[in-house]
């Protein structure tokens, strides 16, 4: 719990104290995260909060905080828009929420197609001044509306447009970060080509990124494209086709096994009873060909239309990713999900192998997306009818032996969650620039300091 005193130290920080929030219920709400998809981190989470919510407007001043903050050893746990699955927003040990959704502006759209932005700009906001100048995100998670750049930087993975260019940790995307170190006088520190990764879904434990250069794809005009099919399988082969061939334009192929269509209730009249579906993001000067093809194959085209941003209706991109699991948590409140990367030379026999031994406890979602070696696998995050949390851990154990990675989102911490560095660049970081164990106390579990404060986890 902070004193009454060092609250009014960080208001003395910052050039407008009404900065520095304290109302309870404020506090609260920007302590959470949707860390509530997960039945084992409801558990774990439900009623952890901050001490008070600090917003600073640049670099300066989140480095006085941090300067207080550290003299003073208390936590500090960065928000974004908190939109985040896995609790990495939640502080574990009070403190300081220091909530960057004043950070959020965009500073340039580079010709060569870089934007320089500070982290709480909103990916949507993004997106749209990228597309001004011919440029769109290379990727960006279903939330894009909400989420921010920084955010997205340190907790997010990939979405809409992986299928093509990759998550968001391949191909550069991230070109560099700057960050603020939790020292006794905290740096600003730039981190560019093979740097970025010791910043990268590190969940805010090794810096606080204040400005982010983000690499951009060339803008193309995207339809909408809804092609169901009377089986799984065939919705299974088709989406591998379009997603897997080189000559198709695309940005989204997201495949459903019934019934997950019938979550979907604002748009039911395109997911006719009991056919599985996928969902397109296609080059709207092949739209008329990917519905043929869609034909052909033996399919129904129940919705097609050109792509008109955020305002459209449907919005397909709102019903994939994970809001998939979002729409399913709304019709039955057991399911969960899990995230996983299915072989592409075995896909069909693991999916099978699950089927024979989870029956309908899994349900197939599957996200195709292109790895750090340009090869285009089976992403998947297939739902799961939650019973315990034995159960979930046999399921996930199951996966990983029969050769399905499983990157395990009922966890609260980098490590656990499978897409922490195995080269440790990212503990390593965490050394260099918190030796307190200050910076989101708790989340990285390979990290201890024997300096560390009473309100640091050692
Ligand atoms: P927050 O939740 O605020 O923060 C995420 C983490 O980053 C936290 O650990 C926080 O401490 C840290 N952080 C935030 N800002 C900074 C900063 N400036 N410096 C250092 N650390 C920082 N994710 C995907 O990758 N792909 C998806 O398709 C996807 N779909 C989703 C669908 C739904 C319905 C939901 C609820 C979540 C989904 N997510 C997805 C997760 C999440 O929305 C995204 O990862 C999003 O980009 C997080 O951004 P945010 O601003 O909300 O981050």
């Amino acid at each position: 719990m902070l004193k009454e005193t060092q609250t009014a130290g960080l208001r003395t920080l910052l050039s407008d104290g009404s900065r520095v929030i304290a109302e309870p219920q404020i506090v609260e709400q920007l302590s959470k995260d949707f860390y509530w998809y997960s039945p084992v981190l409801r558990k774990l989470l439900d009623g952890k909060v901050g001490d008070v919510v600090v917003q600073p407007l640049d670099a300066a001043e989140i480095q006085k905080i941090l300067r207080y903050c550290y003299s003073e050893d208390i936590p500090v746990t960065v928000r974004g828009a908190g939109t985040g699955n896995y609790g990495q927003a939640v502080p574990l040990h009070g403190g300081v929420v220091l909530d960057l959704a004043r950070m959020d502006r965009i500073e340039a759209i580079q010709p060569q197609g870089v934007a320089v932005c500070q982290p709480g700009v909103r990916l949507g906001t993004l997106e749209n001044e990228a597309r001004k100048s011919g440029w769109e995100l290379r990727c960006y998670p279903s939330t894009v509306v909400k989420a921010s750049v920084g955010g997205f930087v340190a907790g997010g993975s990939g979405g809409i447009g992986s299928v093509a260019n990759g998550g968001l940790r391949d191909f550069q995307t991230v070109r560099a970060v700057e960050i603020v170190t939790m020292e006794p006088e905290p740096r600003i520190i730039l981190h560019e080509g093979e740097g970025v990764h010791d910043i990268l879904h590190a969940w805010g434990t090794n810096g606080i990124i204040t400005r982010v250069w983000l690499s951009l794809a060339h803008a193309v005009e995207w339809s909408q494209c809804v092609v169901a099919f009377d089986t799984y399988d065939a919705a299974f082969d088709f989406s591998e086709k379009i997603a897997t061939g080189r000559e198709w334009t695309k940005r989204l192929v997201t495949t459903f096994e019934w019934p997950i269509p019938s979550f979907f209730t604002p748009i039911l009249k395109y997911a006719p009873e009991g056919k599985s579906l996928i969902f397109f993001l296609i080059a709207s000067n092949q739209c008329a060909a990917l519905e043929a093809a869609g034909l052909a194959a033996g399919g129904s085209v129940p919705y097609s239309g050109i792509y008109q941003g955020w305002n459209a209706r449907p919005l397909l991109s709102d019903y994939t990713w994970n809001h998939t699991t979002l729409w399913a948590m709304r019709a039955d409140d057991a399911y969960t999900y899990l995230q996983c990367g299915f072989d592409p030379a075995k896909v069909r026999d693991q999916m099978r192998q699950l089927r024979a031994r989870y029956g309908t406890e899994i349900l197939f979602h599957m996200e195709f997306m292109k790895n750090g070696t340009g090869q285009v696998i089976p992403g998947a995050i297939p739902l799961v009818y939650f019973t315990t949390e034995e159960r979930l851990n046999e399921m996930i154990n199951f996966c990983r032996e029969i050769g399905v990675f499983v990157a395990n989102p009922h966890v609260n911490n980098v490590e656990g969650g499978g897409r922490y560095r195995a080269d440790n660049v990212q503990l390593l970081a965490k050394q260099r620039y918190d030796p307190k164990g200050l910076l989101n106390p708790g989340k990285m579990s390979t990290f201890h300091s024997e300096s560390a404060p009473a309100g640091a986890v050692k």
